[in-house]
């Protein structure tokens, strides 16, 4: 057969470029394509990949994609067609804060909205938790016909709960209510030495702490939610379904009510936003002894000695707020803490958590849970060392399981709609549109994106003015904030240390950092508790923040005001000349002058 000529090759490419939103052209073995793959992965760029060393014909493509853009080097990058060049013009783009604006180039709906349809709704919401809400109100209150379908299937130990979803009923809200509730024992601890008459080491001890009594007030807390949740729809003149959905064609949702009736509607458009839930681990016992973050926060009886399996946001956080509350806690980490946070800081939230007496078991995997007392619940946990290859079995009262969330897409009929959906089930989309015009996919559901609250909330508002209010304004998934509730907080904004030093090359990258004892912990002299943050900066671009982290009592609300900054694009010259809030934790960004290269000792000085 004769090989087909260069024409042919040029049309080829051309196709790749115009089929994708970002392009990378890539060799495996490139340097610089891999700064620009790990910046794409870290900032949550949904991008096409092709490693030209590994595709088919990879030669006639590169000949080809040479003559097209007159670029002979990789990474090759595209954007909505328009030719962007290479690893500097990508990484010179992001670090002067134009990466967003960047990518939203061409960026325009596939979809054209009409008013004369003949669909039951304008809009149809599968899923009524942060994204969901956010975006049947938005619609709403734009004038569109909006019906919101809502339905919870039980865990396997049979916890249910109202409208909301995860964040409302068994994710941020009670996980931070618990967490104040921990926070509280340390403060008991603290209040002698600031003359209040309470028992010392209140907190310490698990007979201390009503758990039945914390959970009911938590669970009354969160009713209240879940019924002015319907309240808001109702008066925001939203159909409420509570019933579970699937798609019988692109346009036309069958769902099954409570009482077991199915009925089908249609809508113009429709938005998926099922969340996830969470994952668990295939070994004998998980599903019948083990619970989840779907159970912990609704339990009726107290936990007691508790092993929480997994490394990560959920399990630190549980293990964190269990052992303050005074049981025993293990927890047990397959590899490293914290999976693509900072590993200085990762191992910083550990070690404290050590100290706060949390038992870690490293480099461990459970090979399988087995009841062996019924009366109080005991299960012994069999698990296997990876590094020292020796086995184990551990025996606590409730095993948590905590290794990650999988999309809730398996019934959801997705290939009748003709939606792509990944191997996981996420629903891979550009700015929130999937394959299908039609189709959006909001939060957790989506390929790729950080699964919080807040962003979930803003993609489904800042979609529904898109769809029904004239708006261009776009979710922007870069430089998000978060914070790891674990007992010392850790809030975090921008690249790692490590990740900042792989895109740009660690003699470009400059750390500033200082330990600090925080002021209301001197009094009780806390020992094991100072603070400690970096700001991890760009040399060559005027010391451009790239990253801020900081490990601290209310990290969170410290993080969030930072995040305004580091979106204005924040140097380290514009926190040196802001004036601090004295006397704060958050005020020590604004006098940080020990770089890590200095090799000083990064102890903060007196006030
Ligand atoms: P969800 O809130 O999960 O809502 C999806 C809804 O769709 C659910 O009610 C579900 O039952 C329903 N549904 C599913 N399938 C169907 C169907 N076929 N038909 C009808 N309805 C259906 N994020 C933060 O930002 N900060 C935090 O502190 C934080 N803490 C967390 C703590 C824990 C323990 C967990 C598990 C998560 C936490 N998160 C936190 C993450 C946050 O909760 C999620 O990112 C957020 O809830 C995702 O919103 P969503 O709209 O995508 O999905
Ligand atoms: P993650 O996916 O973040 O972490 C999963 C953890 O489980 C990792 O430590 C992983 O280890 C471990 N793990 C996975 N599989 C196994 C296995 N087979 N055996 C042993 N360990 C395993 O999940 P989370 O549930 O912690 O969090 C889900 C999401 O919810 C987060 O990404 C976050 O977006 C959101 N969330 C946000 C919070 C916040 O904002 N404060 C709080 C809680 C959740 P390994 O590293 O080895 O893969």
């Amino acid at each position: 057969m004769a090989a087909k000529g260069a024409e042919h090759w040029k049309k080829v490419v051309k196709e790749q470029i115009q089929k994708s939103h970002v392009l990378v052209y890539s060799k495996t073995t490139c340097p610089f394509c891999k700064r620009v793959k790990k910046l794409f992965d870290v900032q949550q760029v949904a991008s096409q990949v092709i490693e030209l060393d590994e595709v088919e014909n990879g030669d006639e493509i590169k000949k080809a994609l040479e003559d097209i853009s007159k670029q002979k080097t990789v990474p090759n990058i595209f954007l909505n067609g328009a030719h962007i060049g290479g690893c500097d013009n990508v990484l010179a783009t992001f670090t002067k804060g134009l990466l967003s604006d960047m990518l939203l180039m061409g960026t325009q709906e596939r979809d054209q909205f009409t008013k004369g349809h003949s669909y039951d709704y304008d809009l149809i919401v599968i899923g009524g938790g942060s994204g969901g809400l956010a975006c049947a109100k938005e619609a709403a209150s734009l004038g569109a016909q909006v019906c919101c379908l809502d339905f919870v299937k039980p865990s396997p130990l049979g916890t249910q709960w109202g409208l909301g979803g995860t964040c409302v009923n068994v994710g941020c809200i009670p996980k931070k209510l618990m967490h104040q509730a921990a926070l509280l024992g340390d403060y008991m601890n603290d209040a002698p030495f600031f003359g209040w008459n309470v028992d010392t080491k209140t907190g310490e001890k698990s007979e201390a702490h009503d758990w039945k009594k914390m959970v009911s007030n938590i669970q009354s807390h969160i009713s209240s939610l879940n019924w002015s949740y319907r309240t808001d729809l109702r008066s925001a003149g939203i159909k409420y379904i509570n019933g579970l959905a699937e798609f019988i064609d692109p346009h036309a949702i069958k769902y099954k009510a409570k009482n077991g009736t199915e009925s089908i509607i249609s809508g113009a458009r429709i938005v998926v936003a099922v969340g996830g839930r969470p994952r668990y681990l295939d070994i004998p016992g998980a599903k019948e002894y083990a619970i989840t973050s779907d159970d912990i926060f609704s339990l009726q009886e107290p936990p007691g000695r508790t092993l929480v399996i997994g490394a990560s946001y959920v399990a630190l956080e549980c293990a964190g707020f269990l052992s303050k509350m005074g049981f025993m806690t293990f927890c047990m980490v397959r590899s490293i803490l914290l999976r693509g946070f900072d590993q200085q800081m990762a191992n910083y939230i550990g070690d404290n958590m050590i100290k706060k007496r949390i038992n870690f078991l490293h480099s461990c995997v459970p090979t399988k849970i087995r009841l062996v007392k019924d009366s109080p619940r005991e299960y012994a946990v069999e698990y296997s060392n990876t590094a020292s290859k020796k086995t184990g079995e551990i025996t606590v009262n409730t095993v948590l399981i905590a290794t990650g969330r999988e999309p809730d897409t398996k019934l959801l009929g997705l290939d009748k709609a003709g939606v792509e959906m990944t191997k996981s089930g996420h629903i891979p989309t550009v700015y929130e549109q999937t394959n299908v015009p039609h189709i959006y996919a909001i939060g957790d559901v989506q390929k790729g994106k950080m699964e919080l609250t807040p962003l979930a909330i803003q993609a489904g508002k800042l979609l529904s003015r898109r769809l029904f209010g004239g708006s261009k304004d776009y979710c922007n998934y870069l430089d998000v904030p978060t914070t790891v509730f674990t007992p010392m907080e850790y809030g975090t904004i921008g690249l790692s240390e490590e990740d900042a030093e792989e895109i740009f090359g660690k003699e470009r990258i400059e750390v500033y950092h200082t330990s600090f004892k925080p002021l209301e912990y001197t009094v009780p002299q806390r020992q094991d508790d100072d603070g400690y943050m970096k700001l991890v900066v760009d040399k060559e671009n005027g010391e451009r923040v790239l990253g801020l982290h900081v490990a601290s009592p209310n990290a969170g609300e410290i993080t969030q005001g930072y995040a305004v900054a580091m979106r204005l694009g924040a140097k380290k010259k514009d926190f040196d000349s802001t004036i601090g809030i004295h006397p704060t934790c958050s005020e020590t960004f604004t006098t940080l002058r020990v770089t890590k290269s200095s090799g000083e000792d990064s102890s903060a000085g007196n006030c």
